[in-house]
């Protein structure tokens, strides 16, 4: 992603390699009648490469070297739980049996896929405590306006089509209240307290004042993007119930709770997950992901369909017959056919190697690395707010009496030391935030470099800040107009290709 003004080209592009005659496979003669192929489709400007084999490995290979990934080392970026993606889950998503499958095929001839997206469902639902799960919804935004438009109709079918408010903590990521307003309803910010937390007194004025009858529920992160459990979470659930409000939790951060705390028996009615970030599957580049959601009794019937339901108890073979099911006052389809089944495969695979007692140790070991971290860094840097974190912490990206260095050149720095760079500037509410989520795939050696990356970078600031100032160094390009790069795309064929076309 680079923007039009500093494209360098850091590798000779594709179309410009090759020679005339170069090929890069061997096909057998032709063993049955050649016919020509129609006028219409063939073509003669596509000026494709003549290249061989090794060329197309070598290029490509360089391509993906330019790039960091969880391959390679460290990835803390905050709330996006960039854990290892493991092997036997791609070796899952590739059995032709699954891979081939196409989505138009009979349910009677997709039983194997319906079982696996039918246990996928109650397994979710078990770890996080809901009755009903719907696999469908393709991102946890997704999930999010799933959620949100299950709260909206949920009002209306009562009568209570007035409630249009949903409360969100100022901590929340920014598709909270960009769901909200998608879905037609209101937000109405809720400040944190100085422990990080949701400030009780604002909640408590927000349900029971005015607008009592206009909440429709309350959004919430848990634990919260500071990467704080909500201690009174109990009492902000029942406030907003007590109210009339139903609860919807973002699950973004299931990486803290998993088998340890069900979030459907603390008292939330739905919640999406991120099979993208908890459960492992690939993410990154805006590839496909899935934000399946779960939801109590209340919000069962309208629940984002199809899911996958058991028709016949037994068929002639004595095995229960899986179908799709649309339930009955659905809000609808969020996603062509079934939602991103790849992702579903790999969500199951990862479940199923761990099994239960290791979901566990995941959750337990994320929050462990965290706040390992965190002990061993707050000696250099500030932490505002030094509690026990869950999964993932925030400490402010400034060093003391440096007052050039801002949290980007921190980040941009440790790209030089061979780090993927935190989250920077999110949650808004801490100045140079950057928050740092390690995810439980980490040992104990690969902290600590990270932890003596952080510490020689505080010593750089105060000694050559300049350093800091012009990182990376390292990368293959240096500073780039991020405002720019994503708002005047140029994907780098385009140019030489049109150039060709004149
Ligand atoms: C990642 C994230 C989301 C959005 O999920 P996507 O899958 O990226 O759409 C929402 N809330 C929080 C807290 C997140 O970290």
């Amino acid at each position: 992603m680079l923007a039009s003004d500093s494209t360098q080209l850091l590798e000779p592009l594709i179309y410009d390699l090759g020679a005339p005659g170069r090929i890069g496979v061997n096909l057998p003669d032709c063993d049955v009648p050649e016919s020509p192929m129609p006028a219409e489709l063939m073509r003669d400007d596509l000026a494709l490469p003549e290249v061989g084999e090794v060329q197309v490995v070598r290029h490509f290979v360089k391509l993906s070297q330019l790039n960091y990934s969880i391959d390679q080392g460290l990835y803390p970026l905050g709330s996006c739980t960039m854990k290892y993606n493991p092997k036997v889950n791609e070796d899952s998503a590739r059995l032709a049996g699954f891979a081939h499958l196409h989505p138009l095929t009979d349910e009677s001839g997709a039983q194997g896929a319906l079982f696996l997206m039918h246990e996928l469902q109650q397994w979710l639902g078990e770890i996080s405590g809901f009755s009903d799960v719907s696999l469908s919804p393709a991102a946890g935004a997704q999930g999010e306006f799933a959620g949100i438009l299950m709260i909206r109709q949920y009002h209306i079918d009562r009568g209570e089509g007035q409630r249009d408010i949903i409360l969100v903590p100022n901590s929340a990521h920014g598709t909270n209240p960009a769901t909200v307003t998608m879905a037609g309803l209101s937000v109405r910010e809720l400040p944190a307290n100085d422990k990080g937390n949701v400030d009780m007194a604002a909640l408590h004025a927000a349900c029971e004042g005015e607008l009592r009858d206009r909440i429709a529920g309350m959004m919430i992160t848990v634990p919260s993007t500071l990467g704080l459990f909500e201690s009174t979470i109990l009492e902000v659930i029942s406030t907003v119930h007590d109210a009339g409000g139903l609860m919807y939790m973002d699950g973004a951060n299931m990486n803290a709770l998993m088998a340890v705390v069900k979030p459907g028996e603390l008292g939330f009615d739905v919640m999406h997950y991120n099979l993208h970030k908890t459960f492992s599957t690939p993410h990154g580049g805006g590839g496909p992901g899935s934000g399946a959601v779960g939801v109590n009794e209340k919000l069962r019937p309208y629940l984002p369909g199809p899911v996958v339901g058991v028709i016949e108890a037994e068929d002639e073979n004595g095995a229960p017959l899986y179908g799709f099911v649309m339930p009955e006052k659905s809000i609808g389809r969020m996603k062509a056919f079934h939602g991103n089944f790849g992702m579903h495969l790999r969500a199951y695979a990862y479940i199923r190697v761990y099994g239960d007692s290791g979901i566990r140790d995941v959750t337990r070991y994320a929050v462990l690395n965290a706040n390992y971290l965190r002990a061993k860094l707050m000696r250099t840097y500030t932490v505002p707010y030094p509690r026990y974190c869950g999964h993932e912490f925030v400490l402010e990206g400034h060093v003391d009496n440096v007052d050039d260095v801002h949290a980007l050149d921190i980040s941009k720095r440790l790209m030089d030391y061979g780090f993927h760079p935190p989250t920077n500037y999110f949650p808004l509410i801490v100045p140079e935030a950057l928050l740092i989520e390690p995810t439980e795939t980490e040992v104990k050696e690969d902290l600590d470099a990270f932890v003596e990356a952080m510490e020689a970078i505080a010593e750089e600031a105060r000694r050559d800040p300049e350093t800091l100032l012009n990182a990376p160094h390292t990368a293959p390009v240096r500073r780039l107009d991020e405002v720019r790069a994503v708002k005047e795309l140029v994907l780098c064929c385009a140019p030489a290709l049109a150039a060709r076309a004149l």
